[in-house]
């Protein structure tokens, strides 16, 4: 606040008091310089004033403006006006002020609740031990807020449960009964017998327990662990037993639900549902649902909403600790759905206001405005180009032209399918920004792809004097310090690089433009970072993994999308075909066949138990093989995750140099490699790979006007996997294979949890949570756009939490 109601009041109280005392002695005095203190003082604060309040100041004011011309009774009718209004306004503001206090309070109250669900330990739940604590920790769970939203996985209805009278031998069933009976007894075996029988009212089962003859510690670990009069569940197979000809229940899974005493009528659970969570070893249910149950409990004030009560409103959501509650004891199914969908609203909609508040942010800053010249760089590099662009990257050009024209960073992925010619648009961008007197970036996941990009652009700007650099982890300390100093003044245009690009010491002169190849494999942070060297560059991201739209929406939520939807002419659809090892053979001998023609081979082995040196291991070996037999007149090269960088630059280099006729390859090769002349690509095990990979390696051919072909190679395979697979025979369009593979395996594929901003145990499910995912969006960016966030402290600090924007 710029003025202080107090001071002005305590100034204008004096100044009346001495106009009173003097009003008295000299009556018809002047007294100029009190009115216009006055009328000083009232316009100081006029403009926080409600609209009735400034209409009464106005009349006030205007009273002291003629203040010197009016009678004596006039005057003091003024002065008392004026004590009177003064004390009215008083009055307003300490209401005010005590309004805003409360609120700061409730803000105080709020951040304290958040304070002790995310760093209030487990162990200050009842019933949760060091021991427990210890378990818990193993699967994630160190918070009480991890606590309570470590979500069952699924839930037992009751009313489904099947009765034991109903129970036939040989079935997988759920019993929920009591123990009624408990009896230890020795066997001829020599061993014990620790028999408990459930009942349901219907009828009993015995589940039995053996152990070596008196063992004393069994006996009661058993009778502490099954106690008489305990409701449990019970899950089994059953079985007659041999001797007793009773029902009995093998190999159960047991769970005790409670004691007795908590239900009131023994066999009355209907309306019930028993939650069923992802457990370990050596945590059982009972004692988990007691501990949420705990938790739920002893922190019940602290389970506030974080979402804005606008949005709370709009979608009529239940309270986040209702919803908590319900998730965990849902008395029916309604309960159940509206609980799940609060919580996963609330997760889609953190993660979709991340997003938002970033591009808004994005959006304020200043860039710098871009434009090309007719006989500029930019066209000058297109006329040299030995092929014509084809029009989907001249309109993606065009669209890139009016982002980066505007002062504003831009803010635009570009999406094409493999071989569809990205990166000649995204060397027409970076020309962009050299034409305007800036210097442009380029990072790519890999060394073998920032390398090719390098390769690319030497090929293509050497001749039009602008100077590329290339930046690898493994630059030696003279070639990165020249490099550094090359790009620090300037004389560098281009630099071309992995995360090297990104390290502190790497400084531009005046970077203008950014563009970041299959930017999915980089975090906001590794984005952010290389956009921080410079003034808010314009910034393209490109990806050649195509994205459904609403996975899209998901993960690239704050970009504008160009799709490049057309391949360069007189590319031919790739042939695949799906065989089994009996068509290994036809599939060399189409290798053969093609090497004959001039043309190369690429045969891919998978990962193999999530290792890259396994799957080394099994490519090394079957190249050996191969060299010894089938291939044996043939040259082939080995490239995989375990060679060295420089090493796998130089097969890449050879193959492309056709040195090798074959490259026999992990999936090392998958992304963005680019050798025109190969035209067959093998993929052994095709099953292990998902849909979208083996769409990303097949399109490592056909890439030139030659016809191409795709051979995948399965073990011993299920009909729905073959024809899972066969979509990749009808298809050559990323985006169809990209969906089903989504239908297929869900998203985790296309992007980690880390990089989504999705909890740890999220909730959400892609299959069934579009429609919430699309409000959760509209939501959180029409939030982002009319509110300001500082004025929701717990949403705040739940963003801020979770690392997803820096304040
Ligand atoms: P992407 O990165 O989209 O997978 P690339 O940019 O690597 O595709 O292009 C694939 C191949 O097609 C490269 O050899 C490239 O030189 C070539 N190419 C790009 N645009 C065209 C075009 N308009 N006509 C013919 N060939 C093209
Ligand atoms: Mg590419």
């Amino acid at each position: 606040m710029i003025f202080d109601f107090d001071e002005i009041y305590a100034g204008v109280k004096k100044a009346v008091e001495v106009e009173k005392k003097r009003q008295f002695i000299n009556v018809e005095g002047k007294s100029s310089n009190f009115s216009a203190f006055i009328v000083l003082s009232l316009k100081k604060f006029r403009h926080l004033l409600s609209k009735p309040d400034k209409i009464k100041l106005d009349a006030l004011i205007s009273s002291f403006e003629t203040y010197e011309f009016d009678s004596l009774d006039f005057r003091i009718k003024a002065i008392d006006k004026l004590v009177q209004t003064f004390y009215e306004f008083k009055k307003i503001k300490e209401k005010k002020e005590a309004v805003i206090k409360k609120q700061n309070i409730e803000i105080e109250k709020i951040k304290e609740k958040e304070d002790s669900l995310n760093e209030t330990d487990v162990c200050f739940v009842k019933g949760v031990g060091p021991h427990l604590a210890e378990i818990l920790k193993k699967i994630g769970i160190r918070t009480v807020k991890d606590l309570i939203e470590y979500f069952p996985k699924r839930y037992i209805d009751y009313e489904g449960r099947i009765k034991i009278k109903n129970l036939e031998i040989g079935t997988n069933v759920i019993i929920i009964g009591t123990i009624s009976n408990v009896s230890v007894y020795e066997s001829k075996k020599g061993l014990t017998i620790h028999q408990i029988t459930i009942s349901d009212g219907s009828g009993k089962i015995s589940v039995n327990f053996f152990y070596k003859i008196k063992n004393r510690k069994m006996i009661n670990f058993y009778r502490q662990k099954y106690p008489l009069s305990s409701v449990v569940l019970a899950m089994g197979t059953v079985k007659k037993d041999n001797f007793t000809n009773k029902l009995t229940l093998d190999k159960p899974d047991i769970q005790v639900l409670g004691d007795i005493e908590d239900n009131e009528e023994e066999n009355d659970f209907d309306g019930k549902i028993i939650p069923v969570y992802p457990l370990t070893e050596n945590l059982n249910s009972s004692v988990l649902i007691k501990a949420i149950k705990n938790a739920i409990l002893k922190f019940d004030e602290f389970l506030v909403d974080v979402l804005p009560p606008s949005v709370i409103k709009k979608r009529e959501l239940i309270s986040y600790k209702e919803a908590i509650n319900k998730i965990h004891f849902p008395k029916n199914g309604d309960e159940l759905v509206k609980s799940r969908n609060r919580l996963v609203y609330e997760e889609l909609f953190i993660m979709q206001l991340n997003l938002a508040i970033l591009r808004e942010e994005t959006k304020k800053l200043n860039s710098i405005s871009l434009e090309i010249k007719e006989d500029g760089l930019v066209n000058k590099f297109v006329k040299s180009l030995p092929f014509e662009l084809t029009n989907a990257q001249k309109e993606a050009f065009k669209e890139i032209l009016s982002d980066i024209k505007s002062p504003h960073p831009m803010q635009r992925l570009l999406q094409g399918d493999v071989g569809s010619g990205k990166t000649v648009v995204a060397c027409m961008v970076l020309l962009t920004a050299i034409e305007n007197g800036y210097q442009g970036a380029i990072m790519a996941p890999t060394e073998i792809l920032a390398t090719q990009h390098y390769r690319n652009f030497i090929n293509w700007l050497l001749p039009m004097n602008v100077s590329v650099g290339l930046f690898l982890g493994k630059n030696s300390a003279k070639t990165r310090r020249e490099m550094l100093t090359n790009l620090k003044n300037g004389q560098m245009d281009i630099a071309v690089g992995t995360h090297a690009l990104i390290q502190n010491e790497v400084e531009f002169n005046n970077l203008g433009v950014v563009v970041i190849d299959e930017q999915h494999r980089f975090g906001v942070n590794q984005r952010m970072r290389l956009f921080s060297k410079g003034k808010s560059p314009q910034t393209l991201t490109m990806t050649a993994t195509p994205i459904p739209r609403t996975l899209a929406l998901t993960v690239h939520g704050d970009l504008d999308v160009t799709v490049i939807d057309e391949m360069p002419k007189g590319r031919l659809p790739v042939k695949t075909s799906l065989t089994g090892a009996s068509g290994r053979a036809k599939a060399y001998e189409k290798i053969k066949e093609e090497i004959k023609n001039g043309h190369q081979a690429y045969i891919v082995y998978p990962l193999i138990d999530e290792s890259e040196a396994i799957s080394a291991k099994c490519a090394t070996e079957e190249k050996e093989k191969l060299e010894k037999s089938v291939f044996k007149d043939y040259k082939l090269g080995l490239l995989h995750g375990k060679l060295k960088p420089e090493e796998k630059d130089k097969v890449m280099a050879d193959f492309k140099n056709k040195l090798y006729d074959i490259l026999i390859c992990t999936t090392v090769v998958e992304v963005g490699v680019d050798v025109p002349n190969a035209t067959v690509i093998i993929i052994e095990n095709a099953e292990r790979f998902g849909l979208s990979q083996i769409h990303q390696l097949r399109g490592r051919v056909g890439r030139s006007d030659i016809q191409s072909y795709c051979i995948l190679i399965t073990g011993k395979v299920s009909g729905a996997t073959k024809e899972k697979l066969s979509v990749l025979e009808q298809t050559n369009n990323g985006f169809i294979v990209a969906q089903k593979d989504l239908e297929i395996r869900g998203p985790g594929e296309f992007m980690g949890t880390r990089q989504s901003g999705l909890n740890e145990f999220s909730l959400f499910d892609f299959a069934k949570d579009i429609k919430i995912l699309e409000m959760a969006r509209e939501d959180a960016f029409e939030f982002a756009k009319t509110s300001n966030i500082n004025d929701y402290p717990a949403l705040r600090k739940t963003l801020l939490e979770k690392n997803l924007f820096k304040s």
